[in-house]
């Protein structure tokens, strides 16, 4: 059956990317049908505004798209075009797999192999009860945590890892500290853990949990935490088993779901042809495990480990000089 997603090309390092992924994507021949839509600097250029409505339109038909990073220009009427999509599409769980690699510059070997799951809506990064006292010498930001949104992301998490038969899932948290909002996530994270008896559960505080992170990264399995300690922690994740080239990320909603790069546009490399796919190609491997095609899921990721272990054709981020479409043919003839 053939499935219909909206395609966004992105700005900078974006259209080779893509072009990139679309080319394996292609060669695995998945039935996949692209319906291209703007966003960003692409769409301020050809329609005049940084998200157009059409594509807002094509996400909602199709429930899924795979996303490019996009500039937001300053004064551009966004903060961030990422963190409106998410706004607009009520995504609440970014889910960042990361899983060792060979041959990459990680120090950890090939033990890591877990999935954070943060909650993307609310906790710290919200936009209202941002203060500066007129003097300048005080600042307040506020945090806003409901019971709503931790039990979805929580049960999310647990989901999650039945379905993916992993074992254990970790509530990060500083509750200790942070009483109410931090507080009230743990309780719900416990109520929601005595739902799942055939999953595991552990509770551990933010700062120990980066320090064993660092330590014994392969004790976790499942992380899920509020949205500032989920954006932090899921970086030095991405760090553990080598960096922003190999880091893919979902924002997943009960109605649409977008998948992509952690990283950004890469001005400094744009137009040179020498970005590393990878991140996005993970990307769009989580998008076809999320429209159940997760056989097909497996067959990129194993051509993904088999290049990168053959050293075969790697861009220059993971030491080699090969270019972005080389690495991806390199990986599709391994398909
Ligand atoms: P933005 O403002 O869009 O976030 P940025 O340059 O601040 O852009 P990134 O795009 O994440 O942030 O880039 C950070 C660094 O990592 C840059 O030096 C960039 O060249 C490099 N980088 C990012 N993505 C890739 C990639 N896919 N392949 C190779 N290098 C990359």
């Amino acid at each position: 059956m053939t499935q219909k997603i909206t395609v966004i090309r992105g700005d900078g390092i974006g259209p080779e990317i893509m072009d990139a992924t679309l080319h394996v994507l292609d060669r695995l021949g998945a039935g996949l049908e692209y319906e291209f839509a703007d966003a960003g600097l692409a769409a301020l250029d050809r329609h005049g505004e940084l998200m157009p409505q059409a594509t807002l339109d094509s996400i909602a038909r199709n429930a899924v798209a795979l996303k490019s990073p996009l500039t937001t220009p300053v004064g551009g009427g966004f903060s961030s075009i990422n963190v409106a999509l998410r706004r607009h599409f009520d995504l609440y769980a970014n889910v960042r797999p990361a899983k060792s690699f060979p041959n990459t510059r990680s120090r950890f070997g090939d033990g890591v192999d877990l999935v954070t799951v943060r909650e993307n809506t609310e906790g710290a990064y919200l936009s209202e009860g941002q203060e500066l006292s007129e003097d300048g010498e005080v600042a307040i930001s506020g945090a806003r945590i409901t019971r709503k949104g931790s039990e979805r992301i929580v049960r999310y998490a647990f989901e999650l890892a039945r379905s993916t038969g992993r074992k254990k899932v970790t509530a990060i948290h500083k509750a200790n500290i942070i009483k109410s909002t931090s507080g009230l996530f743990l309780d719900v994270a416990r109520e929601v853990a005595g739902r799942y008896p055939d999953i595991g559960f552990q509770e551990m505080i933010v700062d120990n949990a980066c320090m064993q992170l660092v330590m014994r990264p392969e004790q976790f399995e499942v992380l899920v935490t509020t949205n500032l300690f989920g954006d932090i922690i899921s970086d030095l994740c991405a760090g553990l088993v080598g960096g922003l080239g190999l880091a893919p990320g979902a924002n997943i909603g009960e109605n649409a779901a977008i998948f992509e790069a952690v990283h950004g546009t890469a001005p400094d490399i744009a137009g040179k042809g020498i970005a590393n796919p990878c991140a996005l190609l993970l990307g769009a491997v989580q998008m076809l495990d999320h429209i159940g095609r997760p056989q097909d899921a497996d067959r990129v990721r194993q051509a993904i480990v088999a290049t990168l272990a053959a050293g075969d054709s790697l861009t220059g981020d993971l030491g080699g000089s090969g270019t972005t479409m080389g690495f991806a043919q390199a990986i599709a003839s391994r398909l």
